[in-house]
């Protein structure tokens, strides 16, 4: 199977965390969005330990929220030990909510208004990721009002393509996200964060982008990063003690995508950053990463009801499910392809394309979805590795109330985001 939760008994029932699908449909509904919160466990202690083998205390993983953000996956994610990495302020409420050590919320975003700066100022949160000049000016001001010191951290695009073998590319260098460093606005940028006086500024952030498969991509911006900290150091005699990577480590959808071992990566990351420090003479910095997707990706599958499955002979064959784009919007949004099971019958598998009760012809949950041809009004299909950017991406288009998002753990389940009622979407008309 794809991922070590997902296993199918011999009367052909499929399980998810070792829990039938099937019993788990039947007591919470369709669609459902499923959550193995062992899976999460695991996937957090991947990062967690490995950078305490390489790098002790001087380390910490911090969990971007984005991919997936409810109250109970922010307490367990910061009960790993994680930071959390919110980018509006709904996303800081809900880490608030979750009780997460205000010291290790991390505020990022590229257009944080005055409102939403002075909300996080209240919070009093450890770190705003400053994204561009105006909210560097802005966040100063506001600090000097309260009479305060916030501690930040920049946000500088390197100019690295992950796609792309090229070690740098003006592709990234255009990117709506941080001050470019290609263009010399990056170093002016952090030398007028070290002359804001209630602005400490106590590292350096970048992100190369997400779903990264590529060896050497946080190496190479290891080695654009940490020169230029040595750079700041040498013109300014500071010596910025925390480097950020943010996120990015790919994961697979299919059989055929291909695995990232995140451990591994992250021992040739950890033992890169310390050899070029020693080579650059500087000291090895608080080192900091973001994962978002790859620790909650494949602890979440999506399980639907099937309402009609068309043949046009000679044509196509579809199977529509109740859901779709509304709880998974990456079809639409990135082509993106996924695997799709059966909910208890196997063999003599066709092609179907996998659709959403949609209005909306791209309201694809996956184009070659392999199922029994006997699937059927009824049946259960299950979509694997959804635990991403699905209910963060989630949306009431035709009206569709969200789906229950139920955590499994140790053989048992419980409900960590209530299902939407027609009531709850009925509730802000006047
Ligand atoms: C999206 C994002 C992440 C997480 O990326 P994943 O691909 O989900 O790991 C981390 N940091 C920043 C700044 C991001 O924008």
């Amino acid at each position: 199977m794809l991922s070590e939760n997902i296993a199918r008994r011999e009367d052909g029932t499929l399980t998810f965390a070792g829990q039938s699908v099937a019993e788990l449909a039947a007591r919470y509904g369709t669609p459902l969005y499923l959550m193995d919160a062992d899976r999460i466990r695991h996937n957090c202690r991947v990062y967690t330990e490995t950078l305490r083998r390489h790098l002790g205390g001087n380390a910490l993983t911090v969990y971007a929220s984005k991919a997936a953000d409810f109250t109970e996956l922010c307490r367990l994610t910061h009960s790993e030990g994680l930071g959390v990495d919110v980018v509006s302020c709904g996303e800081l409420a809900t880490a608030v909510a979750a009780g997460v050590d205000r010291e290790k919320i991390f505020f990022h975003g590229n257009c944080k208004l005055d409102g939403d700066i002075a909300y996080a100022l209240d919070q009093a949160i450890g770190y705003f990721v400053v994204d561009n000049t105006e909210e560097l000016e802005a966040l100063e001001r506001l600090c000097a009002q309260r009479k305060r010191v916030q501690k930040i951290f920049l946000r500088i695009t390197p100019g690295i393509d992950p796609h792309t073998y090229e070690a740098v590319n003006t592709g990234r260098v255009d990117s709506k996200f941080g001050v470019a460093l290609a263009t010399g606005q990056g170093l002016d940028f952090i030398l007028s964060a070290l002359r804001c006086p209630h602005l400490s500024l106590e590292g350096l952030h970048c992100h190369v982008g997400s779903q990264v498969f590529d060896e050497d991509v946080y190496e190479r911006a290891l080695d654009i990063m940490l020169p230029l900290l040595r750079d700041i150091r040498d013109r300014t005699g500071v010596m910025l003690p925390a480097l950020n990577l943010g996120g990015g480590y790919g994961v697979r959808y299919r059989e055929s995508d291909r695995e990232v071992d995140i451990a591994a990566r992250l021992d040739g990351l950890c033992r890169h950053l310390k050899e070029r420090c020693a080579q650059l003479g500087i000291p090895v910095p608080f080192f900091l990463l973001e994962p978002g997707r790859s620790i909650v990706a494949d602890a979440g599958m999506t399980v639907y009801t099937v309402g009609s499955v068309k043949r046009i002979p000679g044509y196509k064959q579809y199977v529509a499910v109740q859901g779709g784009m509304a709880d998974n919007p990456r079809y639409a949004l990135y082509k993106a392809r996924y695997t799709v099971l059966h909910g208890s019958k196997v063999g003599n598998e066709e092609v179907f394309s996998l659709v959403g009760s949609c209005c909306e012809s791209d309201d694809v949950i996956e184009p070659e979805a392999l199922l029994p041809a006997g699937t059927c009004r009824g049946d259960l299909v299950a979509v694997c590795t959804t635990g991403a950017y699905n209910y963060s991406m989630s949306s009431h288009y035709n009206r569709l109330p969200r789906p229950c998002v139920v955590m499994l753990h140790g053989g048992e389940s419980y409900v960590a985001v209530e299902r939407e009622t027609l009531e709850d979407l009925l509730r802000y008309d006047r």
